[in-house]
Order: structure tokens, then sequence, then C-alpha cells
């Protein structure tokens, strides 16, 4: 039988791990609608479905969390951050990290670069005040960042951005910001979203087709050293079964060893502190 192919890692994990484990929530809530379209307000069924991310989703999944004994990083745009004190409270208490992701959840490719100034310097300060820490990290809503992006970052002291898809482990933008690159696939929207009008998504995912689906990236990405970045929204990834399907994937995840689970920051920091981790991508390898 022909062995597994077995590329040299891409990246050294601390204590031996052979992977790393960013688990993280785009609270999106209200502003998933609202940044849309603010006629949205008056669509009580449809921003009830929005609402029920902050309300329902956020405190079963810190419930499971809290279960798990694991961290997680919140990206949450500050207009949420406002209208949920309590939620913002169970999440700091909780020792999860807090990132900045807009006010209104901005399309930052609609922004003018005064106007992208103007919202992370409000998201910033809006972040600070609630939660009593300047959050480090940024996820573009959309993912999508503009050329301007990763300057305005760090002049307003950002350690790292969540945004970009360029690689599977974390890299260093020339100004020093560090990248902790995400994908499309470990996205719940795509599994999950629907919306009869608007029109989102399409029929949801059968949750073993997407256990299947996320495992296999796990896997793989654990034996080439990767960085496995899991993005979920928890008006979706907070209805039950969904809660019960990462309940499974932390858990064999964990139980498979040699994982490292760790919020943003603590990888941004590692990253800065070891810059001779990341293995550069080499054509003359096998
Ligand atoms: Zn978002």
């Amino acid at each position: 039988m022909t062995e597994l192919y077995s590329p040299p890692p891409r990246f050294i994990w601390p204590d031996g791990a052979k992977c790393a484990f960013m688990l993280c929530f785009d609270v999106d809530g209200e502003t998933t609608a609202l940044s849309e379209d603010p006629t949205l307000a008056s669509r009580l069924t449809t921003m009830s479905q929005c609402e029920y991310g902050p309300n329902v989703g956020v405190p079963r999944l810190l419930g499971l969390l809290d279960h798990l004994q694991l961290p997680a990083t919140f990206f949450v745009p500050s207009y949420i951050a406002e209208r949920h004190p309590r939620m913002m409270e169970a999440i700091v208490t909780r020792g999860h990290e807090v990132g900045a992701h807009g006010h209104m959840h901005e399309k930052l490719a609609h922004l003018s670069p005064q106007e992208e100034r103007a919202v992370l310097e409000k998201s910033t300060g809006i972040l600070e005040r609630i939660t009593g820490r300047r959050p480090v990290g940024f996820r573009a809503p959309w993912f999508e960042i503009n050329p301007g992006t990763p300057g305005l970052l760090k002049e307003f002291s950002y350690l790292y951005n969540a945004s970009m898809m360029g690689d599977d482990v974390p890299y260093t933008h020339s100004n020093g910001l560090i990248e902790i690159p995400g994908q499309w696939m470990l996205e719940d929207w795509e599994q999950f979203a629907f919306n009869a009008e608007p029109a989102w998504g399409s029929i949801p995912q059968n949750c073993s087709n997407v256990f299947d689906l996320w495992w296999r990236e796990f896997e793989a990405m654990r034996d080439f050293g990767c960085c496995f970045v899991l993005t979920l929204h928890p008006w979706l990834s907070g209805r039950p079964s969904r809660v019960r399907l990462l309940e499974e994937l932390l858990t064999k995840a964990r139980e498979r060893g040699y994982v490292w689970f760790a919020r943003g920051q603590e990888i941004a920091e590692y990253v800065r502190g070891h810059p001779e981790a990341r293995r550069e991508v080499n054509f003359d390898l096998p």
C-alpha cells in the first residue's frame, strides 16, 4: 500500500502541537439585515432570526465552551456590542477574546478611505469602552479588505487581521501586521444560512455532511501543520443540532491530540515572537 503523502509541516506550533485551532464567532446579529438594507428593521421575522444569534445562540455556545473548557474569539460589530451588554459581559468574563468587526457590519469596499477610518475609530472605541480592553484583532465584514486596510489597522495598533485567504498558516504583512487567514469552506453561512426574503443562502445542509466536510479539512490541516480557522455565526450555529455538531467536532479534534486551541491574540503573539516558525512554500520540496 502506498504511504500517505506527508509533506513537512508548514508551521512549528508551540508545545509540539501539530496544528492550531482558532474558533471564531462572528456575532453579526441585527446587522446581518440592517447592513444590507436599513428598512429591513420593519421585517420583524427576519429581524428576529438575526436576534436569535445574540439572544439564544451566544449563551448556548458559551455554555458549550464552558463545558469543554475551550477558548474562542468573538468578532462583534460595535452596534451589536452596544445593544447586547449582557452578552458582552458573558463573553468577556469567561476570558474569550473580542475582536472588531465594523460598527454596522459595513462592506469595506463600499466605503471611502475616510469613511473606513471613521468606522474603525468608532468601533474600536466602543469595544474598548464596553470590554475594558482595546481590541487587537480585526475581521472584515464579508472578509473583504481594501488596499489601505492593513495600514489603517497598524495605525490603530491592531496586532492581527483575520480576513485574507492567501495561505493556510499565518503570515506577516510588510508593515508588521499579522494575518491569520481563513477560507470559505470553514464557514457556516454557506452551509446553513437561509431566509426567504431577502433571499439568503440556499437549502440548509445536513449536519452530518458538514461534519464530514470540516473534519476532513481538520485532519488534513493537522497533518500538514496548518492553522484551522473555523468561522461560525451564532444565529446559524447556535441552533441545537449545530451546537451538537460543533461539540462533536471540538471533542474529536481534542481527542486526536497535539492540537493548540487558541484565541486569535495568542496565535498572533506567538507568530510575532517566533518568526522562524513559518515554513515558506518551497517548490524544491518533494
Ligand atoms: Zn460578519
